[in-house]
């Protein structure tokens, strides 16, 4: 409803509508959490493949075939050749999230925005589809930006992160900083309710309370009918995002007390 998206110094709101379809899967691709439903299930992966190259770049359906294999076996998909002619059923999760990952790079983006990208897949795969990511962001010089629930994943991958309650930022630091001190309640709740293997015995931390409906945010800080450390002002007033330091901002009016109160973790 307002504010701007900055990409390479440009405001995305302000593109015409055919300039925006030009940065879309060009410029920056996504990769959302279910392959299964994001693949279309009557063309063999192949084709959804090939389809980046002969729409955005031209390229004729012989041309755009083996580039397909390339990708394929870039995502490390054994017997590529073979497989191009699969169809999306034929593939385990972890095998199709990887396809999506290879449509996702097919025109080399300079961004990919991947969405909880390894929440459908069990976790031996999940580690593997992750660090496949993580690699080839290095390799390619992508930007990625990582949308997830886990914060396991984001100390993995993550150099940056931005914690979100109800729609908007309440914290946003280097991701070591994070996990040293958090100087949000809610991120501090997030971290808290991670089992650690050093703390058996213990019940594990939950946040109190669920996420509260978008339509009815309550008034002043959305976190304060759950925040152990609210106080009057919570309720009237919104907290904008402060400055901890130069690379680091809070939206909590005690994020002194909040970091001052924490555990190493
Ligand atoms: S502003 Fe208040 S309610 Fe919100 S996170 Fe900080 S202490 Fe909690």
């Amino acid at each position: 409803t307002g504010g701007e998206i900055l990409f390479q110094g440009r405001d995305l709101l302000k593109l015409k509508e055919e300039e925006r379809r030009k940065v879309r899967g060009a410029e920056m691709a996504m990769i959302f959490q279910d392959a299964l439903s994001s693949l279309n299930p009557v063309l063999s992966v192949g084709e959804q493949l090939g389809e980046m190259f002969t729409v955005h770049r031209g390229m004729s359906r012989k041309q755009a075939r083996s580039k397909a294999i390339e990708l394929m076996e870039r995502v490390r998909i054994p017997a590529a050749a073979e497989r191009v002619r699969d169809y999306p059923h034929q593939f385990s999760g972890g095998m199709r999230q990887r396809i999506m990952i290879a449509m996702a790079l097919a025109l080399e983006p300079a961004l990919i925005i991947a969405d909880e990208p390894t929440t459908a897949l069990d976790v031996t795969v999940q580690a593997q589809v992750m660090d496949l990511l993580a690699e080839l962001q290095r390799e390619l010089g992508m930007g990625l930006i990582l949308i997830t629930h886990d914060l396991g994943v984001v100390a993995d991958v993550a150099d940056r992160i931005a914690v979100m309650y109800a729609g908007r930022i309440v914290e946003t630091a280097p991701v070591h900083d994070i996990y040293k001190a958090p100087a949000h309640p809610y991120t501090k709740g997030l971290l808290d309710s991670i089992p650690r293997l050093d703390q058996k015995g213990s019940e594990l931390y939950a946040i109190k309370g669920l996420p509260p409906n978008l339509m009815h945010i309550p008034p002043g800080c959305a976190f304060n009918p759950r925040c152990p450390m609210a106080q009057d002002i919570c309720r009237t007033e919104v907290p904008p995002l402060a400055e901890v330091d130069a690379d680091r901002g809070s939206a909590c009016f005690f994020w002194r007390e909040c970091l001052d109160g924490t555990d190493s973790h």
